[in-house]
C-alpha cells in the first residue's frame, strides 16, 4: 500500500484549514483515525452495544467476545505470553500510575531507589515522585549525553543494587531518541530492579516485543496508534501482576463480596473495576489490525525516510535549531531564533500546518535543553514528502513574517 492509498483511509486529512490543505504534523500528541477504526466503534454502538462479562444474552456475548478479542490482539501485537498480562487502562498515564500505586508503593522503602531519565514525559516522572513521597525512596536521574541520548555506561553507573525500579521511555516524545531498552533492562535485572517502559511513542511506530525486551511492565495508549482516545494498555509480567493489589474497587473486578470482606477476580480482570471502556477497546483492536496490515516495519521505514528528509530541508532554513540525536524516530523538535514557538505554531497554522508548541509535558527536559518551550513536528504513516515541503515553505514564511529576526 502506498502513502496515497493510506491517506484515503483517513477522512480527516481531506480538508482545508485556514484556506489551505491540512498538513497534520502532530501525531505524537494524537494520531488521526482510519475508517476501519471509526467504523468498528460505530458498529459496536449500532449493532451490539451491551455490557461485557455480565448478561448471558446474545448482544452481551458479542460485546464480550469483541472486548476480549481486542485483548488478544494487543497480546499478539506486543508478543506477550498471555492475555492475563494485558490490562486495559485509560492510556499510558493510567498504566504507569497503576504500576506506581500498586507495585511500587507496596515494594519500596526508604533505602530504595527509583531511576528515571530527565527526558521522561511528566506521566513517567510524577507517579515516581509520588512513590518517593509515600515510601521514602529516592528518585534518581540517569544523565543524558549532549545530544540527548542515553549511554549504557551512565546507565551502569546510575543503576545499583539499591535500585528497585527503572522506568524509561522507549522513544522520546520531544527528542525522538530511541532508547536502548533491552540493554537497560539487562542492567536493571542484573541489579535486581524491575524495568518499566513508557511505550507511548514506540508502540505506534515500531515493532515491540515484550518477550525480547524482557521488560517487566510496558505502557501504551491507543490514541497515538490510530485508535480511540481514553483507552490503552498495561503489559505486566504475570509474576508481578499476580502479587499486585487492585487500585480501583467495585463492580466487574470482584469474585465474592461479603459484608466486611471481598475477593478479587483473577488476572487481568482484578485491575478492571467498573464497566470498562468497551467501544475504546474494540477500536484499539481495529487499530492494531490496521497497523498490522500495513506492517510496523513499513511504518518505521516510512517515518525514517520522512524524518531524514525533513531534517535536511529544515537545515536549509537559517536560524532553526533542531534538538535531539541524529538517529531518531519521526519527531523533529526545533526552535527558531528569537521567535517564540507558540508564534511559530500560530503562523504555521495559518498555512494549514498543524505542529505542537510548548513544553510537551517534559518540563525537566526543557530545563535540560535550556529552553522554556519548543515547536515539534511529528510524522506518521500518512505524511508525505510534499507535506514536509509545505511545512518548510511555511517555516520560511514565518521567518519573513517576523522580519527575518532569526537566521
Ligand atoms: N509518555 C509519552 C512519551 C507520551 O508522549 C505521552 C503522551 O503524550 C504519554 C506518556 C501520556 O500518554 P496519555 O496522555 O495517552 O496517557
Amino acid at each position: 500500500m502506498n502513502v496515497q492509498e493510506v491517506r484515503q483511509m483517513f477522512p480527516i486529512l481531506h480538508q482545508e484549514v485556514n484556506g489551505h490543505p491540512l498538513v497534520y504534523l502532530d501525531s505524537a500528541a494524537t494520531s488521526q483515525k482510519p475508517v476501519q477504526v471509526i467504523e468498528a466503534v460505530e458498529d459496536y454502538y449500532r449493532r451490539y452495544n451491551s455490557n461485557v462479562h455480565r448478561g448471558v444474552h446474545t448482544l452481551g456475548t458479542h460485546a464480550t467476545d469483541a472486548y476480549e478479542g481486542a485483548r488478544e490482539k494487543i497480546r499478539k501485537f506486543i508478543n506477550a505470553h498471555s492475555t492475563e498480562e494485558i490490562i486495559f487502562t485509560r492510556g499510558t498515564t493510567t498504566a504507569l500510575n497503576l504500576v506506581a500505586t500498586s507495585y511500587a508503593r507496596a515494594n519500596l522503602g526508604p533505602e530504595d531507589e527509583i531511576v528515571i531519565t530527565p527526558m521522561e514525559h511528566h506521566s513517567n516522572i510524577i507517579p515516581w515522585q509520588q512513590v518517593a513521597k509515600h515510601t521514602g525512596a529516592t528518585l534518581k536521574y540517569m544523565p543524558l549525553q549532549d545530544d540527548g541520548s542515553i549511554s549504557l555506561k551512565d546507565a551502569e553507573e546510575t543503576i545499583t543494587d539499591k535500585t528497585k525500579i527503572v522506568s524509561v521511555m522507549q522513544v522520546s516524545n520531544v527528542l525522538g531518541a530511541v532508547n536502548p531498552i533491552k540493554d537497560i533492562t539487562k542492567i536493571a535485572h542484573k541489579n535486581g530492579a524491575v524495568m518499566v517502559v513508557d511505550g507511548a511513542q514506540s508502540a505506534p511506530h515500531m515493532k515491540v516485543d515484550v518477550k525480547d525486551l524482557d521488560c517487566d511492565f510496558f505502557a501504551f495508549s491507543a490514541h497515538k496508534m490510530c485508535g480511540p482516545t481514553g483507552i490503552g494498555a498495561l503489559y505486566g509480567k504475570k509474576k508481578h501482576l499476580e502479587k499486585m493489589e487492585p487500585v480501583e474497587f467495585g463492580g466487574e473486578m470482584i469474585d465474592f463480596v461479603g459484608l466486611q470482606e471481598s475477593t478479587w477476580k483473577e488476572l487481568p480482570w482484578k485491575f478492571e473495576g467498573g464497566t470498562p471502556i468497551i467501544a475504546g477497546a474494540i477500536g484499539m483492536g481495529a487499530a492494531i489490525d490496521f497497523l498490522t496490515e500495513i506492517g510496523l516495519d513499513n511504518i518505521d521505514a516510512h517515518e525514517e525516510k520522512l524524518v531524514k528528509y525533513a531534517i535536511s530541508r529544515i537545515d536549509e532554513v537559517e536560524g532553526v535549531k533542531v534538538y535531539g540525536p541524529e538517529k531518531r524516530a519521526g519527531i523533529v523538535t526545533f526552535n527558531c531564533d528569537d521567535v517564540h514557538p507558540h508564534d511559530v505554531a500560530t503562523v504555521l497554522d495559518a498555512e494549514g500546518v498543524a505542529v505542537r508548541a510548548g513544553h510537551h509535558c517534559a518540563q525537566p527536559l526543557m530545563k535540560w535543553l535550556n529552553v522554556t518551550a519548543t515547536a515539534r513536528a511529528s510524522f506518521y504513516l500518512y505524511n508525505t514528502e510534499e507535506e514536509v515541503d509545505v511545512f518548510v515553505k511555511s517555516l520560511i514564511k514565518t521567518k519573513e513574517y517576523f522580519g527575518n529576526v532569526f537566521g
